[in-house]
């Protein structure tokens, strides 16, 4: 592909707006994208701008996702330990296996939730206080 401008020299990038072909002398190198200028560029400039606008508004799905994972750990946990209680009652009241069964479901369960309550941080935005481990 060769210059829209110039037709005798090698292009070597195309206007994000116009999808021209642009040599070295017509490109106007932007933010991450080049441009033939005038029009262009302003036209670029702002959907840059709209971009950045909607990348900072994206955090605040990372919030629902988080709070959503979340939940979903605690909901886990709580199973688990509804699960083990059964365990208890049922390995009190001697009935065979059932107590192991429920005993081991109670575990996966509680296992599960506490892998999700962990994932859960792996989020880039989270609350303020950071966690230090161990
Ligand atoms: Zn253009
Ligand atoms: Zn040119």
């Amino acid at each position: 592909m060769n210059c829209f401008t110039h037709p005798e020299t090698a292009a070597v990038g195309i206007c994000k707006a116009c999808c021209k072909g642009l040599c070295p002398a017509c490109a106007v190198e932007m933010d991450g994208a080049i441009s033939c200028g005038g029009e262009c560029e302003t036209y670029i400039e702002q959907l840059n701008k709209v971009i950045r606008e909607s990348s900072t508004s994206s955090s605040a799905a990372f919030v629902v996702a988080n709070r959503q994972v979340r939940q979903q750990g605690i909901i886990l946990i709580f199973f688990g330990i509804a699960f083990l209680a059964f365990a208890y009652l049922a390995w009190r009241d001697g009935a065979g296996k059932m107590p192991w069964l429920f005993a081991v479901f109670g575990l996966l369960f509680g296992v599960f939730g506490v892998v999700r309550l962990r994932r859960s941080s792996m989020y880039p935005i989270d609350k303020p206080g950071k966690e230090s481990g161990g």
